[in-house]
């Protein structure tokens, strides 16, 4: 059941962080506009299940009266709102209740304030933490998401195999630029998808080309296309292209189901996943979209 729906409010971005799933940055391009967060959030109402709307990105606060707008709306038509941001604009504690201020007027739940080394360095006073101090006294919830760079700890009690710790997801830019040293494992070892729930989402991604992610970059159909509550209220994982394999087998069902071969071993599940899939975009555009978040040039860029 579809409790949640994430607007990638937009993929721009004014940092371009190593660990970034989505390959956000400032040269990213696709942002939501009024009219269609609103055509959003009615279907997100038709949909009768959804509770929380969360506005991220990408940047949210880079095109603040819209998210601010958004915010608004969703709040006013009984949705319970979130927002997660880098805190760029936390300059002084006293200048990020500035830009809280008309956010805390929206009824926002929760505030989800990016506070790790990726995004601030290793200062204590991060912009995350002055943006922390402001919503207590404003009296805003939430709490710092934290991803630090993977780390290699041995195995517990010396046996098995050494852990990969840090919280970063091996999809997008993080492939590119932190797998390389760590402990990998042959394809035959990822045999089920183990971070998402593919087959009965609880929450999806949209942005505004229309994808509706079940996970970043695997689209479940287009919501400009077709409404997005017949999108959701009809899609099967068994039937989509994609989500049959991976919901059957894990990466390694998809990439026998298609042929492809991919040299070398791999992280984790999602490492192997993200580059057979990137392997299979051309053959599948319209689930494998878009392409920006496999650091692919859009067609006709
Ligand atoms: S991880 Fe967040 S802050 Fe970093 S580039 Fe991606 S969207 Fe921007
Ligand atoms: S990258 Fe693949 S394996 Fe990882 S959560 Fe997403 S769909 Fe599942």
């Amino acid at each position: 059941m579809l409790t949640q729906i994430h607007f990638l409010l937009t993929y721009a971005c004014n940092y371009e962080c190593d660990h970034c799933f989505l390959y956000c940055g400032p040269s990213a391009k696709g942002t939501f506009t009024v009219a269609q967060i609103k055509e959003v959030l009615a279907e997100a109402k038709n949909l009768g299940t959804v509770e929380w709307i969360y506005l991220e990105g990408g940047e949210p606060f880079l095109y603040y009266p819209v998210m601010v707008e958004g915010l608004r709306l969703a709040s006013e038509m009984g949705f319970k709102t979130g927002v997660v941001t880098n805190c760029y604009w936390a300059s002084a504690v006293e200048d990020a209740a500035l830009w809280l201020g008309p956010i805390f007027e929206t009824g926002v739940e929760d505030l989800s304030l990016s506070d790790d080394a990726f995004h601030h360095g290793d200062s204590e006073e991060s912009p995350a933490k002055r943006a922390a101090k402001a919503a207590a006294k404003l009296g805003i919830p939430g709490g710092p998401i934290c991803i630090e760079r993977p780390t290699v700890r041995p195995p517990a009690g010396g046996k098995g195999e050494p852990v990969v710790g840090g919280g970063a997801l091996f999809r997008g830019r993080a492939v590119e630029k932190l797998t390389e040293g760590l402990p990998t494992k042959p394809p035959d070892a990822f045999c089920e998808c183990t971070h998402e729930e593919i087959v009965a989402p609880k929450r999806v991604h949209v942005d505004s080309f229309g994808n509706v992610h079940v996970c970043q970059g695997l689209s479940i159909g287009n919501m400009w296309e077709r409404p997005l509550s017949e999108i959701i209220g009809e899609y099967q994982a068994v039937n989509h292209p994609i989500c049959g394999p991976l919901s059957r087998g894990g990466p390694i069902e998809l990439a026998k189901t298609y042929g492809v071969e991919l040299d070398g071993e791999f992280v984790d599940e999602c490492h192997y996943c993200y580059l057979v899939r990137r392997a299979l975009i051309d053959r599948f555009p319209e689930y494998l979209a878009p392409r920006q978040v496999y650091g692919l040039a859009e067609e006709g860029d």
